[in-house]
């Protein structure tokens, strides 16, 4: 079986749950490769609706081995909140596997990511405050925690001690925050090995004997392609790669054997946190938008805050399936525009007096006004079909106007967050 990685052309929050959790029936591994507890997939099935931040979206299938991959950013405490709710639930994932090589979240990256957010008051990044950035300035700084440091006591606390000698400057004069002390960390964060301890393997062992029994691997990406730090909006990205180009990486397996790259892409466009956004719309319109997005309004999985919304973003989107290397895509959210008469795209941007369908910097990208061409909408109930001749012309040529300015295939068409709810385009 080839690998099919499952990533987001956009500004993340595209959807990527519901397409992971719908391709994982046919799946020996679900694999996430990047980003920890800032992610927020949502998900609805025969369960209940469940927003999962560490857990990959393979986890409502017994059959399935759900990894988190070397590149991850581990939050024990989240994992350990994570497994409860599922174990409430009547649910206890068969095969959970967590890199040895993983780097663990502490405490301190969670406490320097709020602190410094409130620092910078208004001009703050809207992180999700889970410490990733912090974290993922430790890993190259070369002062972070592997899990399997984990199970070496001493080694752990020289650990501890190394991450934060200078961080134990910066919290009380920056900040004026207490210091940590190295030791009650080491404690705190040595009872983390108990909850992780039956999971803890070789995961890229684990997968690279699953890549020579044929299996089948779903590389499950977090945030999405704007989102990059090289190729994406910064700095309003985030601190790893979403690129399906960094799964290789993240999970450990050869580039080569990535063969489908599925870059999921809202019907219309939203964005959460700072940074440019062309096709934003503001007052009426976006709230009415926003109140019937998604499987309950458009509001973030991890903060709850509400998301920012604006019309399908063709340059961003074309520019977003290009970086990912997208070999076809899944358009989710359809339903959600069946309120409208009329249903504007962004097909090119103007820059001054420049008119450009090519995706720029961000220094140029905040002065960027949408172009917009309209379409006309189909005012009927989607939700319920099953078969692409069924959806109304308009809808199909709302689809096909999208698949020609994006330049790549759609082959799934989400028509309501249910895993039943959904088209395959033929
Ligand atoms: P992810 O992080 O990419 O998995 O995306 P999120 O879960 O953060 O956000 C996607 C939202 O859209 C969630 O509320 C999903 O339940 C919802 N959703 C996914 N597909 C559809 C769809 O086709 N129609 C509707 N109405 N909601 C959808």
């Amino acid at each position: 079986m080839t690998v099919t990685a499952v990533v987001g052309a956009n500004w993340g929050d595209e959807g990527k749950g519901k397409i992971t959790d719908y391709l994982a029936r046919d799946m020996d591994f679900v694999v996430r490769f990047q980003g920890g507890s800032n992610a927020g997939h949502t998900i609805l099935n025969e369960f209940g609706k469940f927003a999962l931040h560490m857990l990959p979206s393979g986890v409502f299938y017994p059959h399935v081995h759900n990894v988190l991959g070397p590149g991850v950013a581990l939050n024990i405490v989240g994992l350990a909140k994570e497994l409860q709710y599922l174990k409430d639930h009547g649910l206890v994932p068969s095969f959970f596997h967590i890199s040895d090589r993983a780097q663990v979240v502490l405490p301190v990256h969670i406490l320097l990511d709020q602190a410094e957010e409130m620092r910078l008051g208004a001009n703050q990044f809207g992180s999700t405050r889970s410490g990733i950035a912090p974290f993922y300035a430790d890993k190259f700084l070369k002062i972070g925690v592997q899990v399997a440091d984990l199970f070496f006591k001493d080694r752990l606390r020289q650990r501890i001690e190394r991450n934060l000698a200078l961080k134990n400057f910066l919290l009380p004069t920056a900040y004026q925050l207490p210091i940590q002390d190295p030791l009650e960390i080491t404690e705190i964060v040595s009872h983390y090995a108990d909850v992780i301890a039956p999971f803890v393997c070789d995961t890229t062992l684990l997968l690279h004997d699953a890549l020579k029994n044929n299996q089948g691997i779903l590389l499950e990406g977090q945030l999405g392609a704007l989102r990059d730090p090289d190729h994406g909006i910064y700095p309003f990205t985030t601190s790893s790669s979403p690129l399906a180009g960094f799964a290789s990486v993240g999970a450990g397996i050869p580039p080569y054997a990535i063969r489908r790259i599925i870059a999921v892409t809202k019907a219309y466009s939203t964005c959460v946190g700072a940074g440019p956004f062309v096709t934003e719309l503001m007052g009426p319109e976006s709230n009415a938008l926003r109140e019937r997005g998604g499987d309950a309004g458009e509001y973030g999985a991890t903060t709850g805050r509400p998301r920012r919304v604006g019309w399908f973003d063709a340059v961003a989107t074309r520019y977003g399936c290009m970086i990912q290397g997208a070999t076809e895509v899944a358009l989710t959210n359809l339903d959600v525009l069946s309120y409208r008469e009329e249903i504007p795209i962004a097909t090119a941007y103007t820059l001054g007096d420049k008119t450009t369908t090519q995706f720029p910097p961000t220094a140029e990208l905040s002065q960027a006004q949408p172009v917009f061409e309209v379409m006309p909408g189909w005012r009927t109930d989607i939700t319920s079909i099953q078969h692409y001749e069924d959806l109304p012309p308009s809808a199909r040529q709302y689809v096909e106007r999208i698949e020609t300015l994006i330049d790549t295939k759609i082959r799934y068409i989400s028509v309501g967050p249910q895993r039943k709810q959904i088209v395959i385009k033929p």
